[in-house]
């Protein structure tokens, strides 16, 4: 395996994505993969053309019940009739229905293609949406519906690792009993941010008791806390897990300069988490498809460049025309201490299940 070495790795985009778009004055609109794809091709040409742009096809019912009900998917279309709300940020515009199943299809193709290439990568992370509701700017969970349909084609073990700054309470509801599916989940601390949810007692139930592991992270953590974060818990929970495939739901929205969250990384540290969770997969020999489409506010595209350096492990000189709020030691020992409480709190509960923690 490859593992897109120095050649070409699949990469998931269709021109139609620009209909996922929720409207003027709304943090997501539907030109920022265009805009991405250009300013790669014309800044990074070289780095352009290791991507091997491949066309998804729509995801059909039958793949979208995987992790959806039926009642669900009438209610969307339902509601896309009538321009209604499946919550109060997430209107369903005429449109917007066709393009959530072509990133669900993208999403679908890249899975299959990592575990036949070791490597791909697209447009993905609707993880707000649960089995019967949608929210967040998602209307169906395109990283559920991969991996159910890996599941389906006889995989028996695959991890699920959000590093997206908002927790994917959507994903992690489709799987909370199901242990052939570890979601781990890397966020900003759920008391500060939506959805809410992700605090670290929620450890899945049932069979899946012990498969979700959630790490909120303080506001402001920074890189330090993430590598404790890795070092820590992720690493560990990969070795025991023994995945067969890693769908990593990235974002471009832990960057300081996003306009909803406060996670403070910048372009090096997406990068560095990039990379390091692709040399991982690419050491252990484990197919990983990674995914990305959040980000709010002027940079995403920056952001989107630094985790595509990291993947690909390319030399790319990025910047922000903007300063980093600078944090005082004391903040960042109180950070560092609360992360520790975090961090020992999760490896007691996950301790009965997974004999890394011993
Ligand atoms: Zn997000």
């Amino acid at each position: 395996m490859s593992h897109g070495e120095g050649t070409g790795i699949a990469f998931f985009y269709h021109p139609d994505f620009a209909g996922y778009d929720f409207g003027a004055n709304h943090p997501f609109r539907g030109d920022r993969f265009d805009s991405f794809i250009r300013s790669l091709e014309e800044r990074f040409p070289d780095v352009f053309g290791r991507l091997d742009l491949r066309t998804p096809e729509r995801a059909s019912d039958e793949l979208l019940l995987l992790a959806h009900t039926r009642s669900y998917l009438e209610r969307v279309d339902s509601l896309e009739k009538r321009r209604g709300f499946l919550s109060l940020d997430t209107q369903v515009l005429p449109g917007s229905v066709e393009a959530a199943r072509l990133v669900v299809g993208a999403s679908v193709a890249g899975a299959r293609a990592a575990l036949a290439d070791s490597l791909a990568a697209g447009f993905g992370g609707l993880h707000h949406a649960g089995p019967n509701y949608g929210e967040g700017f998602c209307i169906f969970n395109d990283v559920a519906v991969a991996a159910a349909t890996v599941l389906e084609d006889g995989l028996e073990r695959v991890l699920i690792l959000d590093t997206d700054a908002h927790q994917g309470n959507g994903t992690m509801d489709i799987f909370y009993e199901d242990s052939r599916v570890l979601f781990i989940s890397l966020h900003q601390d759920p008391r500060t941010l939506y959805p809410g949810r992700g605090f670290v007692y929620e450890i899945g139930a049932g069979k899946g008791k012990g498969f979700t592991a959630n790490i909120p992270m303080p506001m402001l953590a920074g890189w330090p806390l993430y590598e404790m974060a890795m070092d820590e818990i992720v690493d560990p929970l990969i070795q025991g897990f023994k995945p067969q495939l890693i769908i990593r739901n990235g974002g471009g929205d832990p960057l300081y300069t996003d306009i909803l969250t406060n996670l403070g990384l910048d372009l090096d540290s997406l990068t560095r988490l990039n990379r390091r969770i692709a040399g991982r997969a690419k050491e252990l020999n484990v197919p990983l498809l990674d995914i990305f489409l959040s980000g709010y506010g002027p940079y995403v595209t920056e952001g989107w460049l630094a985790i595509i350096r990291g993947l690909l492990d390319e030399p790319m000189e990025l910047s922000i025309p903007e300063k980093m709020k600078r944090i005082s030691g004391r903040e960042q020992a109180m950070m560092h201490e609360s992360m520790r409480r975090t961090l020992d709190e999760l490896m007691l509960l996950l301790k009965p299940f997974w004999n890394v923690f011993q």
